[in-house]
């Protein structure tokens, strides 16, 4: 048996997959890999595979990169851990300081948690904290967008809106209230991503007209639903969704955990509204991919409801074993660095370009509804028909086929149901995304036969 075969035997024996149906691998192998390098996989047999979604959106600058793997080492040899209560060290501090100068203005304080969800736990929770603070015992509800995603702990999933990941705990969720996505693919033809994102602006602010009393705060991905298969929509949303969180005296959260860190073509999407929220998200890039931390900015308003006697039980009493984890900190001031030194933003406009062009004959396609890119995030949507824009049975798993034409090929994509989308590390050359356009291609040409 090869080495390859062995070690899937062994894992099938012990392991439970994430977001698994675990029967599926009767049939569909899994791959443990062996070893990372820049932009490629490499599994026992030598087989070879593009990571083409950063290994969940999590990777910026390729696996194995020797400037991060270097400031890891050395914190390593220095402090691996120390409880972050009582006791700091310099990585977090130095953290600290660095998200604040780069993030939204007036975002200076920062929290962490140790995964995306658990930092959703946390704005959530202060952001009801703090209007307890000020008396205010009124507000308990959270506002999400329809389509939306903010991770799988029971809060999180709360202010979701997937259905797939939802339904099945609906009873164990409290309740939200939703409004309709600006998610640009139901606009009407001829009509622009700006004037949707608008006309949907305006049942927002419907609902915090009315309930703003009971409300905390909205809750929002800022441009790309990623989770909700790569929806997308014009930053004025956010723009007004600002003012009316203002307006209303309601709370918003950004969260940028997917969004974060040069994927929408800025640094952060909150930059192309102009914006800056009450509470900012981030996570999966923060670390380029390396380890899991959560940090969680708010501004001095927020701090202050909270600062006061120990005995008025005003502070916020949450707390994770590893947070504020030195390793995961060295890792993410090694990412900014890499960031600064290598001009980043700026020189993936180039990437963005490429992207764009390698896959324009796609809206050819007849079984293509849409092709559409916000800066590093491209996505296709495979339909049934066109016209209709009639989606593929779900239970056809016609994604699954693009995924399995793509392990063939040396690229591993992973569909989101109908959507095949490139969400790729920034070293991507132009030549692998003209690869990958090609391999897309084709498993689109299978998968809708
Ligand atoms: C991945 C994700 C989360 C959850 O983060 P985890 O680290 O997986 O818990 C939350 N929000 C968004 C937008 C995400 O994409």
């Amino acid at each position: 048996m090869s080495l390859n075969n062995s070690l899937m035997q062994r894992d099938l024996q012990v392991l439970w997959h994430p977001c698994t149906q675990m029967k599926d691998h009767e049939t569909l192998p899994i791959i443990p890999i062996k070893k990372g390098e820049g932009i490629w996989l490499e599994d026992f047999e030598g087989n070879r595979y593009m990571d083409v979604v950063s290994s969940w959106w999590v990777n910026l600058f390729g696996h194995a990169n020797p400037r991060i793997n270097d400031r890891i080492k050395h914190q390593l040899d220095n402090l691996e851990h120390v409880i972050l209560a009582g006791f700091s060290h310099e990585p977090v501090i130095e953290l600290s300081e660095r998200l604040v100068a780069i993030t939204p203005e007036g975002l200076n304080r920062c929290f962490y948690a140790d995964n995306g969800s658990s930092g959703i736990e946390v704005a959530l929770k202060m952001s009801f904290h703090f209007w307890l603070n000020q008396g205010n015992t009124r507000k308990t509800k959270f506002v999400t967008l329809s389509n939306s995603y903010h991770g799988e702990t029971l809060a999180a999933l709360a202010v979701g809106n997937v259905d797939l990941y939802k339904k099945t705990y609906e009873p164990l969720l409290m309740t939200t209230f939703t409004a309709p996505s600006p998610d640009c693919y139901n606009r009407e033809p001829g009509e622009s991503w700006e004037d949707y994102s608008l006309r949907q602006a305006v049942a927002m602010e419907q609902l915090l007209a009315e309930k703003h009393e009971e409300i905390c705060a909205v809750i929002v991905e800022p441009l790309v639903q990623c989770a909700g298969s790569m929806r997308m929509y014009h930053p004025v949303y956010l723009t007004k969704l600002r003012a009316a969180c203002d307006r209303y005296n309601v709370h918003l959260i950004a969260d940028e955990i997917a969004v974060g860190f040069g994927r929408t073509g800025t640094l952060f999407a909150c930059e192309q509204a102009g914006i800056t929220p009450d509470f900012l998200c981030l996570s999966k890039g923060l670390t380029g991919g390396y380890l899991p931390l959560c940090a969680v900015l708010t501004h001095d308003r927020i701090y202050q409801g909270f600062y006061d006697d120990y005995d008025t039980l005003r502070g916020f009493l949450h707390s994770h074993s590893y947070t504020g984890n030195p390793l995961a900190c060295a890792a993410a001031l090694a990412t900014l660095d890499i960031f600064e030194q290598d001009n980043v933003i700026a020189n993936n406009q180039k990437l963005i370009q490429k992207m764009a062009d390698a896959t324009a004959h796609f809206a050819d396609h007849p079984n293509v509804a849409e092709v559409r890119q916000t800066g590093m995030i491209l996505a296709i949507e495979m339909v049934q028909d066109k016209t209709t824009r009639t989606p593929f049975p779900w239970q056809e798993r016609r994604g699954l086929r693009v995924y399995e034409h793509g392990l063939k090929n040396q690229a591993l994509l992973r569909p989101l149901g109908n959507v095949v989308y490139f969400m790729p590390p920034y070293i991507i050359t132009e030549d692998q995304i003209d690869h990958l356009a090609k391999v897309a291609w084709e498993g689109i040409e299978l998968a809708t036969r």
